[in-house]
């Protein structure tokens, strides 16, 4: 038998199909059958090579969803729930997080592991199937896999996808209060998710700057109350608005989703004096900005956090509050098109372009 993916080759090259040999499974070893993964931004920047330390040709998708379809020895989930063949499940994509080494023990912060890997981003294909674009996944000894809450199916899973964590793990390191007024600068998957998370959190007005017209009428439906659309306002236009909307402070919380270099700047010049600003839309290096460090930072005192990827904890509270509100939530709205692996390269263009907010890869 034999298995067929969808591979990136090298930065800029067409995305190719290759047809790759059925893993072998090890003890602890689980084979999914692909039933969706997702094509992100992040798809996008890796296909620009705007992400150290790739190891291309590499099977892009980090979150998916698949059936199981054999599994060696695991019958329980990464929190004690049984699972059997058949059963859909999605999985965490950071894998090889070591637990020993002084980012994983001391600093307590396993998302700079230096062993840590993620399926879909830092694993050659000739590591083996271990991306999404693919007819099948081998989930190794170890990765994290979660059964689909009972409230949520498998598209609200992959319409949620990684926006759905990192908007959560953004919301989550912001510390924002209840009663906070919140800004989300961008509004793809992440922001959309952010948005919602910052609600469901108690923010008393939940702010959005972004385009297109269509993302930004579905912020509305998570419960955004005022949209900007940054190709139609200039920022001093944003500006004076969103000051106006926060007695002529700025908002308590700035979220930036954007991935756009220029986002930053307005963001510490939006972010009220004293206010917490967090990045979480520069996972790869898409350029520098500049600011005034005097008068956006230190004189504003404002305090700036980075957010890198998700940890475990992100991705199961998530789910969790998720299939609470899944009324509120529909997220399932943000997928635009459905790609066969055949049609890939097409997928990623269409995210590209911005004609569809998210792309599914459907094996
Ligand atoms: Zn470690
Ligand atoms: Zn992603």
């Amino acid at each position: 038998m034999s298995i067929r993916a969808a591979v990136m080759t090298a930065p800029g090259a067409a995305i190719e199909v290759w047809t790759l040999d059925d893993p072998v499974l090890e003890p602890g070893g689980v084979l999914l059958e692909t039933v969706a993964s997702e094509v992100c931004g992040t798809d996008v920047h890796l296909h620009h090579g705007r992400l150290a330390g790739v190891p291309y040709p590499i099977i892009p998708g980090h979150v998916s969803v698949g059936r199981i379809a054999e599994s060696r020895g695991v019958d329980r989930d990464a929190l004690g729930a049984r699972i059997s063949v058949g059963d859909v499940v999605t999985f965490y994509d950071v894998a090889e997080t070591c637990n020993a080494c002084w980012h994983c023990l001391v600093a307590r912060q396993p998302n700079r592991c230096p062993s840590r890997r993620v399926y879909g981003i830092t694993y050659s294909v000739h590591d083996g199937l271990l991306g999404g674009w693919a007819e099948a996944i081998h989930l190794r000894p170890g990765v994290r896999i979660l059964r689909i809450p009972e409230d949520l199916d498998a598209d609200d899973v992959i319409g949620g996808g990684c926006g759905l964590f990192t908007g959560f793990a953004a919301v989550d390191r912001s510390d924002m209060a209840m009663g906070d007024v919140v800004l989300i600068q961008g509004s793809g998957p992440v922001g959309l998710a952010a948005a919602a998370f910052a609600g469901l959190r108690g923010a008393a007005r939940v702010l959005m700057i972004g385009a297109p017209a269509a993302r930004l009428e579905l912020a509305r439906v998570l419960g955004v109350d005022a949209v900007w659309d940054v190709t139609r306002t200039t920022e001093e236009e944003r500006a004076e608005e969103i000051r106006a909307r926060t007695g002529g402070r700025g908002p308590d919380v700035v979220i930036e989703a954007a991935g756009n270099p220029a986002a930053v700047p307005e963001g510490l010049r939006l972010v009220r004096e004293g206010g917490r600003y967090v990045i979480a839309g520069h996972y790869t290096d898409v350029g520098e900005a500049t600011f005034n460090p005097h008068t956006e930072l230190n004189r504003k005192h404002v305090e700036v956090r980075g957010q890198w990827g998700t940890d475990f904890h992100h991705v199961v509270r998530a789910l969790a509050l998720f299939a609470r509100h899944r009324d509120r939530m529909p997220l399932r709205r943000i997928v635009g098109g459905r790609y066969g692996l055949d049609e890939a390269g097409r997928a990623l263009a269409d995210v590209e372009a911005l004609r569809v907010t998210k792309a599914l890869i459907l094996p």
